[in-house]
């Protein structure tokens, strides 16, 4: 059995990581520390002192579960012991009951219709997942919301920021960088045959999936042009943007067309090969969009 005093310079496995906070003492331990640093802020606390605010006695049985901690969660200076900034994360998540508490909200209609039907949209939250649809079922949203978000909230908030997490979830994932564990995301736009965007984690299980139109709803000189056409992102709902569905027309673009479509927007950059040409449109006004492979906005015009 690996001794934890001698092992703490490994990356601890995934694993490793949970079964470290598998014991309660170690959740008050964690617990102890956030409150310690909320008090004190980045000051370490002393063992003994540790030991009386978590309220075990055996110093022995204390300095064990102490020591499963290490390496990941918390980090001993020469003064005593604190967290880690992963510690802090984890112990804010738990202590806030993102991975314990469930809250229901709904179903209530909010005050917004369903583009394909005309019904009231009606949203729900259940186990930490925002659902937006409509007496017809229609898909219209979907979203996780963390558990701490929700309580206080009315549900049209909790939709609100849904909608908030998940637009950010799309400007973090072509940055390439996942909202839930920081890791690298590859982010894919499918074919003009199947078109959609979609992110997976190399590591977690994130996966995010979405019309081809979410990248562009991110894009300033696409919200631009929608904005002039009356449709804000989060002050109006995504499934009431008139072309977030299903009414976009896709086309593959060949490197010359691709090089045309540069030209046209002055100065862009188009990749190399996988690019997809979408046309969305508002009112009698259409504008012409360039997705990269990775689904990057590389050109805009109107038309
Ligand atoms: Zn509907
Ligand atoms: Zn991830």
């Amino acid at each position: 059995m690996p001794d934890p005093e001698t092992d703490t310079d490994d990356e601890p496995a995934p694993a490793d990581a949970f079964a470290a906070l598998s014991d309660p003492v170690r959740l008050d331990i964690l617990d102890a520390l956030t409150e310690h640093h909320r008090d004190e802020g980045h000051d370490p606390i002393g063992f003994a002192a540790l030991r009386r605010r978590v309220g075990v006695r055996d110093s022995g049985r204390f300095r064990y579960h102490l020591n499963q901690l290490r390496a990941r969660f918390v980090e001993r200076t020469d003064d005593g012991y604190r967290l880690t900034a992963t510690g802090a994360r984890v112990a804010g998540a738990i202590l806030a009951g993102t991975y314990t508490e469930s809250v229901s909200l709904g179903p209530a209609e909010l005050d917004s219709t369903c583009p394909f039907c005309g019904t009231p949209a009606v949203a729900t939250v259940r186990e930490g997942q925002c659902v937006v649809s409509c007496a017809e079922d229609h898909p219209l949203f979907s979203w996780h919301v963390p558990a701490n978000a929700t309580t206080d909230a009315t549900l049209a908030e909790v939709v609100d920021l849904a909608e908030l997490l998940a637009f950010q979830a799309i400007e973090q994932a072509l940055a390439g960088v996942c909202t839930q564990c920081y890791d690298s995301v590859e982010t894919t736009v499918g074919d003009p045959s199947e078109p959609g965007f979609r992110a997976a984690c190399d590591t977690c299980p994130a996966r995010l999936v979405g019309p081809i139109t979410f990248p562009l709803l991110v894009d300033p000189d696409v919200a631009g042009w929608c904005r002039a056409h009356g449709y804000t992102l989060r002050e109006d709902h995504v499934w009431e943007f008139p072309f977030v569905g299903d009414d976009a027309s896709v086309e593959a673009v060949d490197a010359r067309d691709a090089e045309s479509a540069t030209d046209a927007a002055d100065g862009c950059t188009t990749a190399d090969g996988g690019e997809l040409v979408v046309t969305v449109a508002i009112d009698d006004d259409s504008l012409t969009a360039t997705l990269d492979a990775d689904g990057r906005v590389v050109a805009v015009a109107e038309n």
